[in-house]
Order: structure tokens, then sequence, then C-alpha cells
């Protein structure tokens, strides 16, 4: 069978929350031919303790539960947002279509008496995975630029708010960056939309490979992009913001026959030298900082500092970055 789950290599995670050792070995048996990893848990407490640890990707689960009942480990796995979206199939003794209907609006995908027919069984889980396969790729390219395969705005939003939530439980420091390309306007004009998106694309390549594997990249809107930098200072954010400015400007940019030069301006905030009141206070912080580098000539890199006077060296110990590109403003 090619593809039977909507994805050819993955090996899907089944969940069996199952009191009977039985039942257990029955569908361990029957589901043996699947590409699939069957955990096994004999009571719900166990159950939700694996879901809640790694979610799998399908949960079968017995409505006679020697701890809790079924629907009640249901309801907390639709209750809580790590599991609320794992598919979960019921497996019943029960035919009461009254138990049916329950499970269905508890949030139950499917409903399968026992004793299950496992060609049955086995075309209801198949059905089930494939409609989580389609739900996770949905999800992901809601959340990513089409262009860049960098995050998109939505996702960097949702992003600044959890680690904004992260600073405030914990303390430490959170920077914020965008950038935007100078003039950008002009490479469409000069060279075609076509080299405009294949620049686009070089210049998210760039930013990525100077920030750390955990600071988080969008591609904002048009022609700007956004680093989210959890514990990361105003001074290292504005050495890494100025590593890209000038990694952009060495970088000439292959289209067609040309080789396209593009500069860009970075504005850059960080808590907790910015106090900021939310989180997308700081984007608009550092949206401030970008304002003032475009309106100070461009290809430049700088602060948004409340309590600091005017343009003020930026690397936090007075002195002035890379080629005295970097600097502050009020
Ligand atoms: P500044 O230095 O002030 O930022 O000037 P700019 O020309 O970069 O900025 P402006 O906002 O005037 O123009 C941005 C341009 O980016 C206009 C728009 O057509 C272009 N643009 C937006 N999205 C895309 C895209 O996906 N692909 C291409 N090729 N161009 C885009
Ligand atoms: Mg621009
Ligand atoms: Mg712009």
């Amino acid at each position: 069978m090619s593809q039977p789950f909507g994805t050819s290599d993955q090996l899907r995670r089944v969940l069996l929350i199952d009191d009977s050792e039985l039942d257990r070995r029955l569908v361990r048996y029957r589901l043996g031919v699947e590409n699939l990893e069957l955990i096994e848990a004999p009571d719900g407490r166990l159950g939700l303790e694996i879901c809640r640890r790694e979610p799998p990707d399908l949960v079968l689960l017995d409505l006679g539960l020697p701890d809790s009942d079924g629907f009640e480990v249901l309801r907390q796995l639709k209750n809580e947002p790590r599991t609320s979206s794992v598919p979960v199939i019921l497996l019943s003794a029960s035919t009461l279509s009254a138990d049916k209907a329950r499970g269905l609006d508890l949030g139950a995908v499917d409903f399968v008496s026992k004793p299950f027919d496992p060609i049955e069984l086995r075309a209801r889980i198949r059905v089930a995975l494939r409609t989580k396969f389609l739900q996770d790729l949905l999800e992901q390219k809601a959340h990513l630029d089409g262009l860049t395969g960098l995050a998109n705005r939505m996702a960097l939003e949702e992003r600044l708010i959890c680690e904004w939530a992260a600073v405030q439980r914990q303390g430490g420091s959170l920077a914020v960056w965008i950038a935007d390309i100078d003039h950008f306007k002009r490479v469409n004009d000069e060279y075609g939309h076509t080299a405009g998106d294949e620049v686009l694309r070089r210049a998210g390549h760039t930013l990525r490979s100077v920030v750390r594997a955990s600071d988080f990249v969008a591609r904002y809107g048009g022609e700007e992009f956004v680093v989210i930098a959890p514990r990361c200072d105003q001074s290292n954010a504005l050495s890494r913001a100025e590593q890209f400015r000038a990694k952009l400007e060495r970088t000439a940019i292959p289209f067609d026959k040309s080789l396209i030069e593009v500069t860009a301006s970075v504005g850059v905030a960080a808590v907790p030298e910015v106090s900021s009141p939310g989180p997308l206070d700081l984007l608009v912080h550092a949206d401030r900082a970008l304002y003032d580098a475009k309106a100070a000539g461009r290809n430049i890199v700088k602060t948004w500092h409340c309590a600091m006077g005017l343009t003020t060296a930026m690397n936090g110990h007075g002195s002035i970055l890379g080629n005295g590109k970097v600097v502050a403003s009020a």
C-alpha cells in the first residue's frame, strides 16, 4: 500500500489506552502490518501522561477504564492545548447510540465497537491519520512564507507573544529586530520582479545564517524581515544585526547575467534595556529605530533606547561597532 497515512516514510505514533491485556494484544497483532509505532497504556492516568509528554499522532481510547472513564480522559485531552488536536478513536463494547454521540460530541473523530473487525479498524485508523496529516500540513502552510520558506507574520506574532510570556515568567532578555532592504523598489524597477524575489530569498537566507539556530526569523512583509532572539541582550542583538548588515552589503546576488547588490537598514529593540509594556510594543520600538535608520541615510543599524541621549554608540560598552554604522535613537 503506498503512502497509507498521507506520508511515505514517517512512522506514525499511535497510543492505545486500554486496560484489557487481551484487547491490547489483539490490536498490537492486527496493526503489526502497518507502518505504526504502537504505544500502550493500561489506564487513563498513564495515557494522559504519555500524551502530555509527547503527543502521539492518534489515540485509540477504550471507554471502560479502571481509574476513570474514557469520556473523562477524552475531555481532558481535548481541553489541553498541547493535546487538543490529537485525533481520538473511541473503542467500546457499547453499541449504544447515546455513547457514540457523546464521544463524538466531546471531540472524538470516530467510534469503533468491540469486538472490532481488524480490516475496518485499520481503515478507520488510516482515515484518521491521513486527516491529521493534512491538518498539520495546512497548519504549517498557514505559518510559512511561500517565497522565502521563513515563518510568516502570523507565526511571528504568535511566537513573539510566547517568548514575551516566557520572559515575564522567568526574567532574562529578549531582542527583536526588523531589517528592511534599502531602495528595494529600485531592484524591481531595474531588474524585474523575479529578480526582486530572488533578492528576498537570498536576504532571508543571509539573515538566517547570522542568527542562532534557536532564534526565530520571519518575513514580516514585502521586504521586511524580523528576528526574535530569546536570551539575547541589546548588545548581542546589535552585533548580530551588524553582522547581517555587513554580510548583505558584501553579498552580490547573481541573477540572470547580473550581480545585484543590496543593503539593509535594521532597527533593534531589546528588554530589559527597553521597558516595553507588551510584546507588540517591542516590535513598535524596533520599527521606530528602523525608521530612524532610514532617516539617517540607510545601510545602518539603530536601536531604540529610551534612557539614552541622541545617537549614542550602542554596543553596550560605549564603543561603536563594525564600521560605525550602529547607533541608538532616543
Ligand atoms: P526604503 O529604502 O525606504 O525601504 O525603500 P524601498 O524601495 O525598499 O521601500 P518601498 O516600501 O518604497 O518599496 C518596497 C517594494 O517592495 C515595493 C513592492 O513592490 C516590493 N515588494 C513587496 N513584496 C514583494 C515581493 O514579494 N516580491 C518583489 N519582487 N517585490 C516585492
Ligand atoms: Mg525597503
Ligand atoms: Mg519596507
